[in-house]
């Protein structure tokens, strides 16, 4: 049975970690995640949603900032991805523009700002995660 994003987000606060797969042994079946952290309310929630999907087992969030720096094994990660989904806080975006001048193929990108109002603040709100997790579900066909 597949779990809500709800329960989730409820069983990710548990107390042990949870120990990820490493990337570059997992990336060709894997959907790989990258995220652009920005620092605003919806750069924020899309770095949670991130946190959520790989928590959720439908993803696996991988370092953004690793491909800008030319990092070849995040690059390599990236080039053997099953599919690069990219959620992006606003239109500016800036972490589907690191993986297109990376020359990597996106399958799924996300702008939030399309679905939320930007706002300088790093206060973010649970409800608005789920809601933006679950679009990517959706729409991305996790
Ligand atoms: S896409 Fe928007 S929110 Fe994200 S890092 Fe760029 S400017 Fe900031």
């Amino acid at each position: 049975m597949t779990n809500t994003v709800d329960e989730d987000a409820e069983s990710a606060k548990g107390a042990s970690p949870k120990i990820l797969p490493l990337c570059y042994k997992v990336a060709e079946h894997e959907n790989i995640i990258w995220v652009c952290d920005g620092a605003a309310n919806v750069g924020q929630i899309g770095h949670q949603v991130g946190v959520l999907l790989t928590n959720m087992d439908k993803a696996r969030m991988c370092c953004t900032t690793a491909v800008a720096a030319g990092s070849k094994p995040h690059l390599d990660i990236a080039g053997r991805a099953k599919k690069n989904i990219v959620i992006d806080g606003c239109g500016n975006r800036c972490a589907s523009k690191v993986l297109e001048r990376a020359g990597v193929k996106i399958g799924h990108a996300i702008d939030i700002s399309k679905f939320l109002q930007k706002v300088p603040t790093l206060d973010i709100y649970q409800a608005d995660v789920k809601r933006i997790a679950e679009i990517v579900i959706k729409d991305a066909g996790l």
